[in-house]
């Protein structure tokens, strides 16, 4: 298999699972159980793995919340301000944020009667901040670090500039973290969420960060674990897991991982230039994650490209999808102003530990293989599909 899909998911660390097996195994206590060795054991490895992220991503311990991951990082980031704003307040976000973020505002918005307001991009994936109106009325705004498709990497310094002093920032780092150095402190951010399973660490875990001292009510206070802000039993061997990916990750970081994965994609990149002159890599000229390349390929249906090369045993992923026969194209290039038709024929190929200039070789030479040989858009749209 060629697993060049890194963005959806990454494989464990090496030495994790074995590093996490004694805590699904004798060393079961529960954290909150201070009173004797097992419990107080369970709270040593939490706190061991607090202290990893913290480094990993310049947060202080404290500022660390221990959560499910991405998705419920974002939702009790962004619920637990929206439930304190007042009727007709504003949260603006950009116009390519994940489905996670879009839900929970519309569910805010929908319940607290709240307004929302959405940041342009343009086909650059520049945000287009001079056309947000009123800033007066913003309260929170989210904007994530990295797109999830196309790697670009978003000005959140100049967007914490323009922000009224009142509003909170969340970012949704859940793309940065581990593939660049990130820093919760200089980056001026109040709220940040991400997940473990991004960077070599387990699925089900992850992380909200929470400036000290700011105001945020907790929707799950639960048995009052995680300091009140997350209740429920925490997940001993998954917390155990970030931990290790944290440490991990930071150690790759130290040693170039980002210049080498960076030298990767690039020569993926213009590999497949040489051979499809014609294809269009998105933001290529951006500041961008480097383990990230979305390929237009026109004329090309990018989730019939995505399956021939699963067939193939190559992982990658589109961000559009077809089904009967009906092309719903990505929204993050179409938020950015790409034609339906440009939208639906990416790609998004992404790399990550492990990964080989065989890799490259043998993906772009089934990339050209299906593109001389199939050509199924300009088929549909001759038929009037
Ligand atoms: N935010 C971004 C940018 C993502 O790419 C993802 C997952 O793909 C999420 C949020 C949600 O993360 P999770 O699925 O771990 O909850």
């Amino acid at each position: 298999m060629t697993y060049l899909d890194h963005n959806a998911t990454t494989p464990l660390a090496e030495g994790l699972s074995k590093y996490i097996l004694p805590y699904l195994q004798g060393d079961f206590g529960n954290p909150s159980s201070q009173s004797y060795e097992l419990g107080r054991s369970a709270k040593s490895a939490i706190e061991e793995a607090r202290l990893s992220v913290s480094e990993l991503i310049d947060a202080k311990p404290d500022e660390i919340v221990f959560t499910s991951g991405g998705t419920e990082s974002i939702s009790i980031a962004i619920l637990g301000v929206a439930s304190m704003m007042n009727e007709g307040d504003e949260i603006l976000r950009s116009a390519v944020e994940h489905p996670a973020v879009k839900a929970v505002i519309n569910f805010c918005v929908k319940s607290f009667n709240l307004e929302e307001q959405v940041i342009p991009v343009d086909i650059n994936g520049d945000l287009l901040f001079d056309q947000v109106t009123d800033l007066s009325k913003i309260k929170l705004a989210s904007v994530m670090f990295a797109n999830n498709e196309t790697g670009i990497l978003h000005d959140l310094l100049t967007l914490k500039k323009i922000l009224p002093e009142t509003a909170l920032l969340h970012v949704d780092a859940t793309q940065g973290i581990g593939k660049i150095p990130f820093s919760f402190k200089d980056l001026g951010i109040d709220l940040c969420s991400f997940s473990a399973h991004k960077f070599s660490g387990p699925k089900g875990i992850g992380a909200l960060i929470l400036k000290e001292g700011i105001s945020w009510e907790p929707p799950l206070s639960g048995g009052g674990q995680e300091q009140g802000r997350r209740g429920g039993t925490e997940s001993v061997p998954l917390i155990a897991g970030l931990g290790y990916a944290a440490r991990y990750s930071k150690k790759n970081l130290e040693s170039g991982y980002s210049e080498s994965i960076r030298n990767l994609r690039d020569s993926f990149e213009s590999k497949l230039k040489k051979e499809l002159s014609e294809v269009e890599i998105v933001g290529v000229n951006l500041n961008r994650l480097p383990n990230t390349s979305n390929v237009l390929i026109p004329g090309v249906v990018g989730s019939d490209l995505v399956r021939f090369l699963g067939e193939r045993d190559i992982c990658i992923s589109a961000g559009s999808a077809c089904k009967a026969n009906t092309f719903s194209p990505s929204p993050v290039l179409s938020a950015m102003g790409y034609s339906s038709l440009s939208a639906v024929s990416g790609i998004r190929v992404s790399f990550g530990h492990g990964n080989t200039k065989e890799d490259v070789d043998l993906i772009v030479s089934e990339i050209s293989n299906f593109c001389k040989n199939n050509n199924k858009l300009e088929g549909l749209l001759s038929e009037g599909k």
